[in-house]
């Protein structure tokens, strides 16, 4: 089985290398972010909860993230294997995953992590939120803040993975395809 955290700040291009990445290893991807978008649709209690925080730029709370992600890994027991994309983002929650990958056996594999520059992080989300009607993407202060969030909180798990010898850094600035070439090398050497 082969685990991946697929890491990075917003806008680094984590969902769309997922995309590519899980059917080349025939990987299931689950998007925190997707899920907590598909639950602010659906106007479930867990999407009002969400949005609170995701309209700020801010984490939704560690306790609710965490037991969501246990609910969608428990859901897929037929898995070769999981790519992250979004989680884990607290030193907590990367606890978590560490218990929940023990608990069926196995583990993570690799943190592969998006590496680009503020400024062009802020240009690509702004872009996107042209196209895409995330909210949280069309407004440069909610951006700027998801950044400083990904600083404060998510950044440090760099270290965490870095001391188990599972951190990759990939340079995440290049033509999509390019980009997708250098993660499929990395993953190719677990
Ligand atoms: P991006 O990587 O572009 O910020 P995501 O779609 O991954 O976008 O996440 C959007 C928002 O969802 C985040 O800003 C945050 O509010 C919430 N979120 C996603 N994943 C997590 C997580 N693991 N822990 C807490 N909040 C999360």
């Amino acid at each position: 089985m082969k685990n991946i955290v697929l890491f990075g700040p917003p806008g680094a291009g984590k969902g769309t290398q997922a995309q590519i990445l899980k059917d080349e290893f025939n990987l299931v991807h689950i998007s925190t972010g997707d899920v907590f978008r598909k639950n602010i649709k659906d106007q479930t209690p867990l999407g009002a909860m969400a949005k609170s925080y995701m309209d700020q730029g801010h984490l939704v709370p560690d306790e609710v993230t965490i037991n969501m992600l246990a609910a969608e890994v428990e859901a897929r027991p037929d898995a070769q294997g999981f790519i992250f994309d979004g989680f884990p983002r607290t030193e907590a929650q990367a606890q978590a995953l560490e218990a929940l990958m023990a608990d069926k056996k196995t583990q993570i594999n690799a943190m592969v992590a998006l590496e680009v520059a503020d400024e062009l992080l802020v240009e690509r989300l702004l872009e996107r939120g042209k196209a895409s009607g995330r909210a949280d993407d069309a407004n440069e202060t909610v951006v700027r803040e998801r950044i400083a969030e990904y600083y404060r909180k998510t950044d440090v798990l760099k270290r965490f993975y870095q001391a188990q010898d599972k951190y990759h850094g990939v340079d995440g600035v290049g033509a999509i395809d390019q980009i997708t070439q250098r993660l499929v090398q990395v993953l190719n050497t677990l």
